[in-house]
């Protein structure tokens, strides 16, 4: 028997095989093929390193490529019938994490049981004073006009962040994108930008809206004057930041 050159595996058979939907014969050769190339390796492990991007946005990419492609291919209509096992696995897929999002905060520690097990979009408020010194801004730490407040963030499976604050005078005003309509795309980590506070005093509550899209200013506005201590932002994930700012 002479061994054919072994031709890279297509993105689909690596998708395929990622989601055990590869024939046994077909699985145990692309595992072959990716234990003997460096360059396919590197591309499966990029696939398996998050199972969530994956999910988010290889799949729903990959799936009707797959399905075209397929189709002059011998075993299609064996494929066919595990797709049409797999496919409502991927829908659910998409129900988790549209259920991840769309859970109220109602309670501490909401059930999240989305693709990223335990991962929720994250929101941490660092200060700094002019007198000096930097300080991570809790519930009620006293804030005053003039500090600099910037954003770290983990927007877990979100793809958007919008983060805003409705103050004691009732105005609200985007903080990030800074003046922005519309939420804007967000990476994990500090956010651009540090934003210099006021010389309203009072209580003013910080606001960040993770999504999968983008919603509008008007539309986090319209929540917050609906439900100041809970705004509901659809399908979105909504974290509150009660803070207090003291006069100089
Ligand atoms: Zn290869």
């Amino acid at each position: 028997m002479t061994p054919s050159t072994p031709k890279h595996l297509s993105s689909e058979t690596i998708d395929l095989l990622s989601l055990a939907a590869l024939e046994p014969a077909q699985a145990r050769s692309a595992r072959a093929h990716i234990d003997s190339c460096s360059q396919c390796q590197a591309e499966w492990q990029t696939l398996q390193e998050d199972k969530a991007r994956f999910e988010q946005f290889v799949l729903p990419r990959t799936l009707p490529k797959i399905e075209a492609t397929l189709a002059p291919v011998p075993w299609t209509t064996q494929l066919t019938q595990k797709w049409k096992l797999l496919i409502p696995a991927a829908s659910l897929a998409g129900v988790a994490v549209l259920a991840l999002v769309l859970t109220p905060q109602a309670t501490d520690t909401p059930a999240y049981v989305g693709v990223k097990g335990p991962s929720v979009p994250t929101f941490d408020v660092v200060a700094q004073r002019p007198s000096g010194g930097q300080f991570t801004v809790t519930v009620r730490t006293p804030l005053k006009p003039k500090d600099r407040i910037r954003f770290v963030v983990d927007p877990a499976t979100a793809n958007y962040l919008m983060i805003a604050s409705q103050d004691a005078a009732g105005v609200f005003t985007v903080f990030y994108p800074y003046g922005g309509q519309q939420s804007a795309a967000v990476r994990r980590g500090e956010v651009p930008g540090s934003i210099e506070l006021d010389a309203t005093v009072g209580p003013e509550t910080l606001v960040a809206v993770f999504s999968l899209a983008p919603v509008t200013a008007q539309t986090v506005k319209n929540a917050l004057t609906a439900n100041p201590t809970a705004p509901r932002v659809e399908n979105a994930h909504v974290l509150l930041l009660p803070v207090m700012k003291e006069s100089l």
